[in-house]
């Protein structure tokens, strides 16, 4: 698309309210020259991207674990069994994998995103600095924004082995991306915050996932990010929001590991910033239209709200400088265009709802990215 100049028209889910028009956008050089209103016989459905805020990429080596036991009909779920650190089914896995199959099964994933709509995403990576080499490696020559957390992969040594780590990590990466305050020392958390903070890199941690009582501690570490806060309470939420910290929610992991609903129209009511992510895709696909139609039928919050959630939120992932996916006159193109007109969305008569309650990755014509 660069050097060459593109008219695309069709109903245009314009600005960074969301605010669908009908008419053509211009793209050069892969900025959005002109958003222009008029009449248009386009079904074309002209939308932002998805930002996908919170992913493990490492557990595309592993997509189809059996859940639990089996018995009868029913399997008993046994979660822990499957994803704690350090002996849970992932993490064994993880460390049995080569390199070469790692980058190869991430790289499948990240591709999986592209084609599904996702123009960016934030990872936790497991493993170290060959972890957050194989992400690096499978991203090479995509077009994909991401931010990449990574962690130290032996935190119980002493404090200077894992300092070193973590600076070693951070070259390669944009920050730290923590399992909980409750699975690790205070003390050595504090140091590793305060060592990534003085490089001007990020701080991201779960919290409030299974139960509420990591999140003042996490709180307390004044992390840039926080991860599901799926257990906060009101008092929480108005901490988070007094503190300004973008909450990252992932409504299909959280059913799936039985930890309930994050009270998402609560964080949005207390003005926090919500985004949405996929987690484990040991969990989930990368399919950012499956999480947001789960979330718009699950959780009883306006669809506009939750299209943003999906998208136009998560535009912290996308750099500072950014304006994120909003399309708009001057940013940079990270669209995709719907067939508002195939066998699924043909007579849909809300864009916006059509889209969030029933679009699927094969209505999509085309995915631009900038
Ligand atoms: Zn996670």
């Amino acid at each position: 698309m660069y050097g060459t100049e593109q008219i695309i028209s069709g109903t245009i889910i314009a600005g960074p309210e969301l605010v669908p028009i009908e008419g053509y956008i211009c793209i050069r050089n892969g900025i959005i020259t002109e958003v222009v209103e008029e009449r248009t016989y386009s079904k074309n459905i002209i939308a932002p991207c998805f930002v996908n805020a919170h992913t493990h990429l490492g557990d595309s080596v592993c997509k189809d674990p059996a859940m639990g036991k089996v018995s009868g009909f029913r399997v008993q779920r046994d979660l822990d069994s499957l994803v704690k650190p350090p002996d849970g089914l992932k993490h064994r896995i993880l460390s049995e994998t080569p390199y070469k199959i790692l980058v190869e099964h991430i790289r499948r994933s990240l591709l999986d995103m592209i084609e599904t709509g996702t123009c960016a995403f934030a990872d936790f990576r497991e493993g170290g600095v060959v972890g957050v080499a194989a992400l690096n490696k499978a991203l090479e020559g995509l077009e994909l924004h991401s931010l990449i957390f990574g962690r130290p992969a032996e935190p119980h040594l002493p404090l200077e082995v894992v300092l070193a780590e973590v600076r070693r990590v951070l070259l390669h990466s944009d920050g730290l991306g923590m399992s909980g305050a409750n699975d690790l020392e205070m003390g050595l958390l504090k140091e590793v915050t305060a060592y990534t903070r003085d490089r001007n890199k990020l701080f991201a941690i779960h919290a409030g996932e299974k139960d509420r009582s990591d999140i003042e501690k996490a709180l307390s570490l004044e992390p840039d990010l926080l991860i599901h806060l799926t257990q906060a309470t009101k008092k929480d939420l108005d901490e988070v929001a007094q503190a300004k910290v973008p909450v990252v929610v992932c409504p299909r992991s959280n059913f799936v590991t039985g930890v309930g609903m994050a009270p998402i129209a609560e964080m949005l009511e207390a003005g926090i910033q919500v985004a949405a992510g996929t987690d484990n895709v040991m969990l989930n696909s990368v399919n950012m239209f499956a999480e947001m139609e789960f979330m718009s039928k699950i959780f009883s919050i306006d669809d506009r709200q939750v299209f943003k959630i999906c998208t136009l939120n998560g535009s912290f992932v996308m750099g500072p400088d950014s304006t994120g996916s909003i399309i708009e006159k001057g940013n940079k193109t990270n669209i995709m265009i719907l067939n508002g007109s195939s066998n699924n969305l043909e007579g849909i008569q809300d864009p916006i709802c059509g889209i969030t309650k029933r679009a699927r990755p094969d209505d999509i014509l085309a995915v631009l990215h900038s």
